[in-house]
């Protein structure tokens, strides 16, 4: 059809990959669970878009407040003046985060909540004296975006190697001390408060007075589903305090409900100095992250002793109105619908369904929290990713979108997903999966 001949011209992202180009799969439309096609088939959407569209797409109420913004208010700057619904928006964040957090910082994106988060995090440290901690740390298999500062905090070699020097000073935690087990996946014990003290043998390494902050994805997301055993954050908690260092938790997946609760942290009980986040903030519909601190951190950043001589932080699109109106009306979408702790009500039929796949040809792991799941795949000798992505696209053209990760399946759906529709999910899967090589 004509919009998918000179797509070469317009979008080398997408054409740059080979599959792409033999069989272009175009969505041309989106209705609460499903996607539509541009050969007009209906497609499951077991993702959430890319982990974000957590009420659904195209929600009514979502569309509505995006279009009265831009007949009303198309933009406002964010310096010197602002507009009533960034304030609304920022009140219900810090209502909804754990105390003390409750000051905001909004970016457009995953990868700008990163980058403000570490600057904070940075200046916070210099403002109350610490100006020798300067060390960032981050873990393997960490995933924190496309920024600088989110690929030298991130734990994927691949994605920073080409690029030269990063931030300075990075290190990156292992998945626990033992170099033998080196991911939260296979065999993970109950409980694994000790998986956290490779953080100690960092910390001797470069000295406490060092290190600034360490980052991490309360639940790795992108990288496969990495799993904490118990005890693992709030080790990492303790370990931090004890440290003078700050906690970071990267709640951009995890953030606004795919866990059962409004952030992980209250899924774990664990309270980090920031929260960062974006995705499921505005359900997918319009760019937009917020980043989450105490007062105390955010003044440091803001009104600390640098500021208004050296220090600029902002976008031009910082709280932007359209996007503030897409997450106060997915904000109200959550409530009215009880999204933020549906997965929880949906967590064991959910395990009840995935692990019914763990007998199908191929499976070596299977891990799920809340309403996220993982099916790892044994990957074909010589030829790693190859066996996920042939599931990937059989599962496309039985009418369900899964996400993979080298051969790791992963699964993450909108919060509005039925239980008639979990069960399609694991049967086209079961199917897809006896199917494949
Ligand atoms: N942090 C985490 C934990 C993420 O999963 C992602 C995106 N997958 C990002 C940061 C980056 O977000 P964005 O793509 O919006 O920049």
């Amino acid at each position: 059809s004509t919009h998918t001949n000179n797509l070469e011209a317009f979008w080398m992202p997408y054409t740059a990959n080979r599959q792409f180009k033999q069989n272009p799969r175009m969505f041309v439309g989106a209705k609460d669970m499903h996607y539509t096609t541009s050969d007009g088939r209906q497609v499951l959407d077991a993702t959430a878009g890319l982990w974000c569209c957590n009420a659904g797409h195209s929600r009514p109420k979502i569309v509505e407040a995006v279009q009265n913004q831009v007949a009303e208010l198309d933009y406002a700057p964010a310096f010197q003046m602002g507009h009533p619904k960034a304030f609304e928006l920022a009140a219900r964040l810090a209502a909804m985060a754990p105390s003390p957090l409750d000051h905001v910082f909004f970016t457009n994106s995953g990868s700008e909540s990163v980058d403000t988060a570490l600057k904070i995090a940075l200046a916070y440290q210099r403002a109350i004296g610490q100006g020798t901690r300067t060390r960032l740390i981050g873990r393997e298999r960490g995933y924190h975006g496309t920024g600088f500062g989110g690929i030298s905090v991130g734990g994927i070699v691949a994605n920073r190697r080409t690029f030269g020097t990063m931030l300075t000073g990075v290190d990156h935690m292992r998945h626990t001390h033992d170099p033998e087990r080196n991911a939260f996946t296979r065999g993970m014990p109950e409980s694994g408060a000790e998986y956290a003290e490779d953080l100690i043998r960092i910390i001797q390494l470069h000295d406490a007075s060092t290190i600034a902050a360490v980052i991490v994805e309360p639940v790795a997301g992108s990288t496969g589903v990495l799993i904490p055993p118990k005890g693992y954050l709030e080790r990492l908690r303790k370990i931090c305090d004890d440290n003078g260092i700050l906690l970071i938790f990267d709640e951009v997946i995890t953030g606004f409900g795919r866990l059962g609760s409004p952030f992980a942290t209250d899924y774990f009980g664990v309270t980090p100095d920031l929260v960062t986040t974006a995705k499921g903030l505005t359900s997918g519909v319009i760019p937009m992250g917020a980043v989450l601190c105490a007062a105390k951190i955010y003044d440091a950043f803001m009104n600390g002793p640098d500021h208004m001589i050296e220090l600029f932080h902002g976008y031009t699109y910082s709280a932007h109105p359209i996007a503030c109106a897409a997450a106060l009306a997915t904000l109200d979408t959550y409530d009215e619908e009880g999204l933020l702790t549906r997965a929880a009500d949906l967590a064991q039929y959910w395990e009840d369904g995935l692990h019914s796949l763990k007998d199908c040809p191929n499976v070596i792991d299977i891990r799920n929290l809340g309403l996220i799941g993982a099916i790892e795949l044994s990957p074909i000798a010589g030829e790693p990713t190859k066996r996920a992505f042939a599931a990937f696209l059989k599962a496309y053209e039985d009418g369900l979108l899964i996400r993979t990760t080298g051969d790791i399946i992963a699964l993450s759906p909108p919060l509005i997903i039925s239980k008639a529709e979990i069960d399609e999910i694991f049967d086209k899967l079961r199917k897809v999966l006896t199917s494949i090589d």
